[in-house]
């Protein structure tokens, strides 16, 4: 990767606490009517670490993003970020923050270049500074040769390589990504997470929101979920499975599997959940149900691994939220 991209990190910045902790949550609290959406939260995030917020539609997610970035004003509670206060010095803060919002707000009549270019002057860069940075930026997003490119022609997973590599503009410590890969197909996911590994391999922190538990899963060191304005529980991936879920899940399949999982499958299982035509059976020791399946040619089944949508769905409900 091409070094003028990456600063090594100020030792200067004046702020006592800003070399480990990036952002400190305290309390926070925000209504909107009668409805609290974020209902007390507590969160710190270190330096280098990748932080995954997920939640099911109207958790809260965004609006805890929107006020730490201090775009939204707080009903209680704290926050610091990087060593300053918000929403009280929120300006002085975003100056070494990167944001990835939710969908891509380039300027359509620009140029790839020109985005960066705007975006820069924004931030009071020196158009030298920006000479030097921008051509890593675009090599960055793997469009070096689409520069000059109009947005418009430009694909979605090439737009979002360049509203990333526009939030690394100012070379900031700390990127919010809103649903960095909502929208994009496989081959486009995959190049972001090797991008957001990259930074972070680099000393960034990043907050991210999420619905994709693999996302989640791949790229996060912790997370937490998030339901009705509260953190129901965080830890890393892992320790969310082991804790939260049995090890085991058999999704059963086919006519009557409904009828079968009330008899045999919750005698053979811990737990059996059910959702449209599939039955999820968890279980320690899944030997038994698969021996009994083995039995029922009418119904199809898949053996697995627990995973973090397992855990997702066990503590916020698989009840539609639109
Ligand atoms: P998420 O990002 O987890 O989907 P949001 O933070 O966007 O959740 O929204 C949480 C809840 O707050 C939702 O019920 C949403 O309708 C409500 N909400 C968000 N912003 C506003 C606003 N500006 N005015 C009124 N209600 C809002």
């Amino acid at each position: 990767m091409n070094a003028a991209l990456h600063n090594p990190p100020a030792s200067s910045h004046g702020n006592p606490g800003y070399a480990d902790i990036c952002l400190e949550v305290r309390g926070l609290r925000k209504s909107y009517g009668s409805q609290e959406v974020v209902a007390g939260i507590d969160l710190t995030l270190r330096r280098g670490e990748c932080f995954g917020l997920l939640g099911p539609n109207g958790a809260g997610k965004t609006t805890t993003l929107r006020l730490c970035l201090g775009l939204t004003d707080p009903d209680g509670g704290s926050i610091t970020m990087l060593g300053h206060p918000v929403p009280l010095a929120a300006r002085e803060a975003r100056v070494r923050i990167g944001v990835v919002p939710q969908t891509d707000n380039l300027d359509p009549d620009f140029t790839a270049r020109e985005n960066l270019l705007v975006y820069g002057r924004y931030f009071g860069l020196s158009v030298a500074r920006m000479r030097e940075r921008i051509p890593a930026l675009l090599e960055f997003a793997g469009l070096s040769n689409r520069a000059d490119d109009n947005i418009k022609s430009l694909s979605g997973g090439m737009k979002r390589r360049l509203t990333l590599a526009r939030a690394l503009i100012n070379d900031p410590d700390l990127i919010f990504l809103d649903e960095p890969t909502t929208g994009l197909d496989p081959q486009a996911r995959h190049l972001i997470w090797e991008r957001l590994r990259q930074l972070v391999g680099q000393g960034k922190t990043i907050l991210l929101t999420t619905h994709f538990m693999d996302e989640a899963e791949r790229l996060c060191h912790r997370l937490a979920i998030m339901d009705h304005g509260r953190m129901i529980v965080d830890g890393s991936p892992r320790e969310l499975v082991a804790t939260h879920i049995e090890p085991q899940v058999v999704e059963v399949y086919g006519d009557g599997a409904e009828a079968w999982a009330s008899e045999r499958g919750t005698q053979l299982s811990e737990r059996c959940e059910q959702t449209g035509e599939t039955v999820f059976c968890y279980a320690h020791d899944v030997e038994p149900l698969l021996q009994e399946l083995e039995q029922q040619p009418q119904l199809r089944y898949l053996h697995r691994p627990a995973n973090l949508e397992d855990v997702f769905l066990r503590l916020t409900g698989r009840d539609l939220r639109d």
